[in-house]
């Protein structure tokens, strides 16, 4: 309830009592009043009375005062008076005005008529002295009978006056008591009024203004210092305090949205910052190991709470291997084709919304199926990886433009390797045969030479040249030549493959590296080779190209030379079985000790 109403209402209730407390006193006031007229009424009565007691005595008296001193005054006063008394009723009849009952007046009534009644006794005492009987006369007035009923007139005189005087004692009472009840119950209510008056201040200052606006107060007090979780008190009274409360109360949870909001805009920013980082870091990777490495770092921060797998795209054979894994328990998933990704079928994030009904990419296990979101990476058009996540809520649900900015520079950086492993793979690698080329020799040279210094093992050398080459290039076409190439390269790194490193050294020279094979182990190996080509039967179409056979030259360390001329060795050793006539095999030693 509102204060106003509050005290509108306690006002009506003041004036109410105000108004019913002067009508009480109003009425005690009359009360009063009738006390104050019975007390008059009683002192009427009790004149009247007086007259009509006088008027009954007055002949009586005059009649005796006549019989003792003969007095002739007294007899003449007698003798007016009794002409000039009233009747009965009419000498009543004040009495009756002024309220005396006629029960009352019956009482009187009859007094009177004994008192009339003695005339006849007074006429005969006056007769009496008139005839000069006076002793007769004086029995007649003073006797015992005349006293008599004089006592009997007397009575009911008194008798008369004790009723009217109870009458009126009683109205005196009885107005006093109302007009007592009266003041009492005007008091009381003026009292009440003053009590109301004082207890709604109160109520209205303690409880429903001073309390709430303290505790208000500390609210308003914390929101001002930005402490958003302080409890605003629950006033739900419609008044100024309860509008206080409400305004408060929004003024908080408004604070609250903006300091979500704010929170938002920082973890927002917080993983922009980590995306950056992130492609900083893509950019200085220098193989798919540090992609991969950079990706596990930095992915399980972007979408905190959300497990996720990274799969790349083998070519061969064709299909989505998972590289790297996060927040997942599962073992790593076994690889798919890609077609079982809708995500990589469409080229786009699926599903497209999180939580409508959509189809399931088919990789996924079935617990994922609602939780999921794959986003593909994307590389010149074309997939080249996926990211899928699971585990999403909608209260952990990162933001998708974010987890697709990931994808686009994971994508990127993984075409970036691709494209830097194929360069590589041209600069090192021969594309006819697959054998590494020379650029290759110097650093791998050099890496197994220290490792034979360090563990004192032998490392031998076979240079191997094909024989008249030039001239199969001239029978048969330069692209039979290539076919003879490849295939001495094929017996070469088979030959080679356990124990060392097979070179295209130049057009049909090949070289080997053997680690920690010394001479009678390079022979073997040279001698494999050896009968390998020997043995090739090489047809280009349908013609023939007969055998093939190669010269091989072979020098050891420590045995015949030092690393840093163990080529140079071999190739005089090779040089040696052209010039003895070729297809042999001719090692440094035997041209030590030829
Ligand atoms: P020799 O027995 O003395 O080694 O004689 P040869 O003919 O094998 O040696 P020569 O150095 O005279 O000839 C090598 C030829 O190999 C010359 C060149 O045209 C050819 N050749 C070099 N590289 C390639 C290649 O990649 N493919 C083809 N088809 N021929 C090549
Ligand atoms: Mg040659
Ligand atoms: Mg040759």
């Amino acid at each position: 309830m509102r204060i106003a109403t509050i005290t509108n209402w306690a006002y009506g209730a003041t004036v109410c009592l105000t108004l019913a407390s002067g009508v009480v006193m109003l009425m005690a006031s009359n009360a009063d009043n009738a006390e104050r007229r019975a007390v008059e009424q009683r002192q009427i009565f009790d004149q009247l009375t007086e007259e009509v007691e006088t008027d009954a005595w007055s002949l009586s008296d005059l009649a005796r005062l006549y019989v003792v001193n003969k007095d002739p005054d007294a007899l003449k006063e007698y003798q007016q008076k009794e002409q000039s008394l009233k009747g009965i009723d009419q000498r009543l009849l004040r009495l009756k005005d002024n309220g005396a009952t006629g029960e009352e007046l019956a009482l009187l009534h009859e007094g009177l008529q004994v008192a009339d009644e003695l005339q006849d006794e007074q006429q005969a005492a006056l007769a009496s002295m008139a005839r000069g009987e006076e002793r007769q006369a004086v029995i007649l007035l003073y006797g015992k009978p005349y006293e008599q009923e004089l006592d009997r007139v007397q009575n009911q005189i008194d008798h008369f006056r004790l009723i009217l005087d109870r009458r009126a004692q009683n109205a005196v009472e009885q107005a006093t008591k109302a007009s007592r009840t009266l003041r009492t119950l005007s008091e009381v209510m003026v009292g009440l009024t003053a009590l109301l008056f004082l207890f709604v201040l109160g109520f209205i200052l303690k409880r429903r203004v001073l309390r709430p606006v303290v505790r208000l107060s500390d609210v308003v007090h914390r929101l001002a210092s930005q402490d958003y979780a302080v409890e605003t008190p629950n006033f739900n009274q419609i008044d100024e305090i309860g509008d206080m409360a409400q305004a408060i109360r929004i003024f908080r949870e408004n604070g609250l949205v903006r300091q979500q909001l704010e929170k938002e805009r920082d973890a927002d920013w917080a993983i922009r910052e980590l995306l950056a980082r992130m492609t900083q870091r893509l950019q200085g990777c220098e193989n798919f190991a540090d992609v991969i490495n950079v990706a596990q770092l930095f992915a399980p921060n972007i979408a905190p709470g959300i497990g996720g797998q990274l799969y790349i795209l083998d070519r061969d054979p064709w299909q989505m291997r998972c590289v790297a894994q996060w927040l997942i328990d599962d073992e790593k998933q076994l690889p798919f084709h890609p077609d079982e990704c809708w995500a990589v079928r469409r080229g786009q994030s699926h599903p497209p919304v999180n939580g409508e009904p959509d189809i399931t990419c088919y990789h996924l296990p079935e617990s994922a199926a609602n939780q999921s979101l794959c986003v593909p990476l994307i590389a010149q058009g074309e997939a080249i990886g996926l990211l899928s996540f699971q585990n999403i809520t909608p209260e952990t649900a990162p933001s998708r433009a974010y987890l697709e900015l990931m994808a686009e520079a994971l994508g990127l950086a993984l075409a970036n390797q691709r494209l830097r492993d194929a360069l590589l793979e041209k600069a090192l690698y021969d594309p006819l045969t697959g054998l590494r080329n020379r650029h290759h020799l110097e650093d791998k040279m050099q890496t197994l030479m220290s490792q034979a210094l360090r563990n004192d093992e032998p490392v031998s050398c076979l240079m191997i040249d094909i024989d008249h080459f030039k001239s199969i290039n001239d029978r048969f076409g330069h692209e039979a030549g290539d076919q003879v190439i490849k295939s001495v390269a094929a017996i070469v790194q088979r030959a080679v493959s356990d124990n060392g490193i097979a070179f295209r050294y130049g057009g049909e020279e090949f070289l080997a590296l053997l680690a920690g094979i010394s001479e009678e182990g390079a022979h073997a190996c040279a001698t494999e080779i050896y009968e390998g080509v020997r043995a090739l039967s090489l047809r280009y179409g349908l013609a023939e190209i007969g055998p093939v056979d190669v010269s091989i030259g072979i020098a050891s360390y420590p045995q015949h030379a030092q690393s840093d001329n163990l080529l140079r060795a071999a190739d005089v050793a090779l040089y040696r079985a052209k010039e003895l006539g070729r297809s042999r095999i001719v090692s440094f030693g035997m041209l030590e000790a030829g």
